[in-house]
């Protein structure tokens, strides 16, 4: 046998690394404080030795027992790390859903963690010291707001509209534009969720054209109700008609259909007043009279995920009384946040206290600065592979929410000598808290407008480990 071949030699040094039970005694893992049953750190110690082994197998050095030390730890740490977490939204689309749309106020937050520590009267009367209902603590707020006659909130829009049609549709005709038979996202399609709910879709019209004849022609005995659904994710353009929606309700009430609106984002806010395309208004739609309204509460309102719906109570009492609304009914901390954000609006301090609308409203030169500060930041590191440009861009608001709409906004442009675009986008991905920004010819893009005030500081230093 040869001496000192390369196998022997990679015998011997796998040879020189610790037992677990040597590893875990080693000062230099006695001072790291695990905190961690002996079951789990002998688990994750031979994790750490089983990846030394194949790392001397593929010819690297046998590393000292302060390295093993420094990979245990970061094995600790790993383990626990939640499956959802934090990140810093630097893509600049303001409802990003994969990112989890609305980020909340602080109200909201604080309601939220304050219902969730104890208990909470969410089904018991204070005043009468008897069984209250669940569905009681948001009316007061949603009706004040709209000025519907009632309301009721479950887990999310897409289970409103379930619960709406199978309530108030079952077994019964509804007449949808062909132009709103759309898919919402997620495989969420109208005229499924319409078939699923028991309902039986008649659709009106043409894709770009529906006027308020072509609904009243459909009507039939069996016919529940009109539906009209916000097409949020796109938009036709050009030769194109819908009916003016008070004169489509007051036609259909001469036949006693009502008229139910899917809103989708369903903005308090005049969205015009900020540069966007007009959306219809809660308040507008529920004045126009339709009977019942369903939106979401984690897009242009600004909360928690939930399904927001207003409208007469007659059919609103339809909805409480279904075995659905159990099903989808909301729990305690989610009434609570979206308590708090609907409080904002009623104080009309939903601009200046509700991340999403502080986003859209947000100054183009406060952003300008932010953008350069991280630039700064940068090059005080002195990257010199790195080349960061604040240059004009445009932030999306997203969500499914005012289609092609854009903020003209300020960015910051990373290319690198060393590393692709991708390479870059990947690393600020993996930091801690990851950062998530977007790819756009040929270079890393970071826009300030959706990253939090308070996240700049993590932002700036994460752009310096870019340079090593
Ligand atoms: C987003 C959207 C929905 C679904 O709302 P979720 O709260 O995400 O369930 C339904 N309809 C329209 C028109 C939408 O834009």
């Amino acid at each position: 046998m040869r001496k000192n071949s390369p196998s022997t030699a990679r015998r011997q040094a796998l040879r020189q690394l610790p037992s677990v039970d040597r590893l875990l005694a080693a000062p230099a893992v006695q001072s790291l404080d695990l905190s961690l049953s002996h079951d789990i750190q002998v688990d994750l110690a031979r994790g750490v030795l089983d990846s030394a082994r194949s790392s001397i197998r593929a010819g690297e050095a046998v590393p000292t027992l302060e390295a093993l030390a420094r990979h245990l730890q970061r094995a600790a740490v790993n383990e626990f790390l939640p499956s959802l977490r934090s990140v810093i939204n630097a893509t600049g689309v303001i409802l990003h859903t994969n990112l989890g749309r609305a980020p909340l106020s602080r109200a909201a937050i604080q309601a939220m963690a304050s219902v969730s520590a104890g208990y909470t009267n969410l089904e018991f009367d204070l005043d009468a010291g008897t069984r209250g209902s669940r569905y009681a603590h948001l009316v007061a707020s949603l009706t004040d707001l709209t000025g519907a006659e009632d309301a009721l909130a479950v887990n999310n829009n897409a289970a409103a509209i379930f619960l709406v049609l199978s309530a108030l549709a079952v077994g019964k005709e509804v007449i949808i534009s062909r132009g709103e038979a759309v898919e919402i996202g997620g495989g969420f399609r109208i005229p499924d969720v319409l078939r699923q709910s028991g309902a039986r879709l008649v659709e009106v019209g043409t894709t770009n054209r529906t006027y308020v004849e072509d609904y009243l022609r459909a009507i039939t005995p069996t016919t529940a109700a009109i539906l009209r659904v916000h097409t949020s994710n796109f938009r036709v353009v050009g030769f194109t008609h819908e009916p003016e929606l008070g004169s489509l309700v007051a036609q259909a009430r001469q036949r006693d259909v009502p008229v139910l609106y899917d809103l989708g984002s369903g903005s308090l806010l005049d969205t015009a007043a900020y540069g966007l395309h007009r959306e219809p208004t809660v308040q507008e739609t529920v004045a126009a009279g339709c009977a019942v309204v369903s939106f979401s509460g984690d897009k242009l309102l600004g909360g928690p995920q939930g399904g927001l719906i207003v409208g007469r109570s007659d059919r609103i009492a339809v909805l409480k009384q279904h075995p659905l609304a159990r099903a989808l009914r909301l729990d305690k901390t989610t009434i609570a946040g979206l308590e708090a954000t609907l409080t904002h609006y009623r104080k009309q301090e939903a601009l200046t206290h509700l991340p999403v609308w502080q986003m859209i409203a947000a100054d183009t030169k406060r952003l300008k600065r932010r953008a350069r500060a991280w630039q700064r930041t940068l090059a005080a590191a002195h990257a010199t592979s790195l080349t960061a440009t604040v240059v004009s861009g445009v932030s999306a608001i997203g969500g499914g929410a005012l289609p092609g709409e854009t903020l003209p906004t300020w960015v910051l442009r990373l290319t690198s000598t060393a590393h692709s675009p991708d390479w870059l986008a990947d690393h600020l991905r993996s930091g801690s808290p990851p950062i998530v920004a977007r790819i756009e010819d040929d270079a890393a893009i970071l826009d300030p407008r959706t990253v939090l005030p308070e996240q700049d500081k993590a932002v700036a230093h994460a752009l310096t480990t870019l340079a090593t």
